[in-house]
């Protein structure tokens, strides 16, 4: 297991996701973890060789985040409301997340049998500030890659965790697919706002505020190419037959830095890249006026 660091106190370990803490002069607090229980093990003894756990953030839904909490067992675990309302909504249930868990590490069976996933203990609808050892930990909802998404400024130490609202490791198609679209715009507004060197990101290594151009613009076309079929009057199916065939899908369906192997011709599409689209035909059609004409306006 190699730890990596951001200065002195904030230490990250790469894996799916990213794992991370800030070592505060009274005590760790951590931010996710490894979804696996071998690193799970060994991202616990680093993290306890560092001094006591204070406190947990669990920042989205998803159940390559959920998990670090049974390995970590921190005295308490926060996330957003909605993504406690949320906690069941990829998993499905307890049994179900053991049952994905073990099909990607049959080794670790035992374990896994014992595994209870852990709730949040703590929640908050829209902000909450937290101090530890002297340290400023200001979490927001952040809704964008999930409607529950978290984002933490530790803001002493110039980072912001943001897990997968931002993912230079991840493809967009992919990361889109429980996404709140048109909720992601505000968020990287508010990405922006911050006072950091770096953000840490679920998903591929830290970056800085030049990625949250790079992000909107990708979820612009995204969205600009969807909104076309859909005028076109296609059905989301059809759309997502028809994306496929586009040029653009293959850079939807790769990360900037990870390989990606496209979808054979003829295939249909893995549900996990076509479901943003559909997220984009949600949204779409909230925010697109039942008439186009505009409203009556009486002349003075
Ligand atoms: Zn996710």
């Amino acid at each position: 297991m190699k730890v990596e660091r951001l200065g002195d106190r904030v230490h990250y370990l790469p894996g799916f996701p990213y794992a991370a803490i800030v070592v505060t002069d009274d005590g760790v607090v951590s931010f996710d973890g490894p979804m696996l229980p071998g690193p799970g093990r060994a991202w616990r003894r680093h993290v306890d060789a560092q001094g006591p756990l204070r406190a947990s953030f669990l920042l989205e839904h998803h159940m390559d985040h959920v998990f670090a909490a049974s390995y970590l067992e921190p005295p308490v675990l926060i996330s957003t409301e909605r993504t406690d309302a949320d906690f069941y909504a990829t998993t499905e249930s307890e049994e179900g997340a053991r049952k994905r868990l073990l099909a990607l590490d049959p080794d670790s069976a035992e374990e896994i049998a014992g595994l209870q996933l852990r709730r949040p203990d703590l929640t908050f609808s829209e902000r909450l500030t937290m101090t530890v050892g002297g340290s400023t930990f200001v979490a927001f909802h952040a809704p964008g890659h999930t409607p529950g998404s978290m984002v933490v400024h530790a803001v002493e130490d110039r980072v912001a965790f943001v897990a997968d609202n931002l993912s230079p490791g991840l493809s967009l198609a992919f990361s889109m697919g429980s996404a709140d679209v048109e909720g992601w715009f505000p968020t990287l507004a508010l990405l922006e706002s911050l006072d950091v060197d770096w953000f840490l990101s679920g998903h591929g290594e830290p970056c800085g505020k030049e990625e949250l151009g790079a992000h909107r613009e990708r979820l612009l076309e995204t969205i600009g190419v969807v909104r076309e079929l859909r005028d076109r009057g296609l059905s989301r199916t059809a759309a997502e037959a028809e994306i496929v065939r586009m040029p653009i899908w293959d850079a939807w369906g790769r990360s900037a830095r990870v390989p990606y192997a496209p979808t054979p011709s003829g295939a249909a599409p893995p549900v996990s890249r076509t479901a943003g689209i559909a997220r984009i035909y949600e949204s779409l059609d909230q925010h697109t006026p039942t008439s186009t004409k505009g409203p009556d306006v009486e002349a003075e």
